[in-house]
């Protein structure tokens, strides 16, 4: 991983460059927990990359800047684990009784990688997306309790999880470019 800094208007920014052979002309660029990566493919020049980062600098600031109020509203919040774990669980358990699903086991840990994982027939969620905004929180609860019906990712689940969040495709909008931000609290 090759990380580079750019300065503009006296903020600067810092941002991993990945070079891909498999792409053909198109440069990516792609928040992750807290910093920038921008893909770009084998023949793509300096100048280019640097006219990119320009073009698009105050989309990127203002989407650092909101991974940074995130994680400030997180540490804010002064939640233990222990507190967390309770905190999903009870919520778990109310949202699936007004769900009228049947909910045996909630598990709350910590994943590396992920924030919840689709196990079918238990909730397994990590005890970090407490700090999300509440909506996003209980969209999470609410996928996990679909799944409590649905065992796949197809069709009839996405429906469901519909139903149960009707703001489901802004909340999944909104996991894909936030949700890695979780990984940043310990
Ligand atoms: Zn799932």
């Amino acid at each position: 991983m090759a990380f580079y800094t750019h300065n503009l208007t006296g903020e600067s920014i810092s941002y991993e460059l990945v070079i891909s052979s498999r792409r053909k002309k198109s440069i990516a660029l792609e928040i992750k927990a807290d910093w920038l990566r921008i893909m770009v493919p084998e023949s793509v020049s300096d100048y280019h990359i640097e006219k990119i980062i320009q073009k698009k600098w105050s989309w990127i600031i203002k989407k650092l800047a909101q991974l940074e109020n995130l994680k400030v509203l997180s540490f804010n919040k002064n939640i233990s684990r222990q507190q967390a774990a309770q905190i999903l669980h009870d919520r778990t358990l109310q949202l699936g009784k007004v769900t009228q699903l049947s909910l045996e086991k909630v598990i709350i840990k910590q994943y590396r990688r992920k924030y919840w994982q689709c196990k079918w027939s238990t909730v397994y969620l990590d005890w970090r997306i407490v700090f999300f905004p509440q909506e996003i929180t209980d969209h999470i609860i609410y996928h996990e309790l679909a799944h409590l019906r649905y065992k796949h990712h197809q069709k009839t689940f996405w429906e469901f999880l519909t139903q149960l969040d009707p703001a489901t495709p802004k909340h999944k909008k909104w996991l894909r470019e936030y949700g890695a931000s979780i990984h940043t609290i310990s």
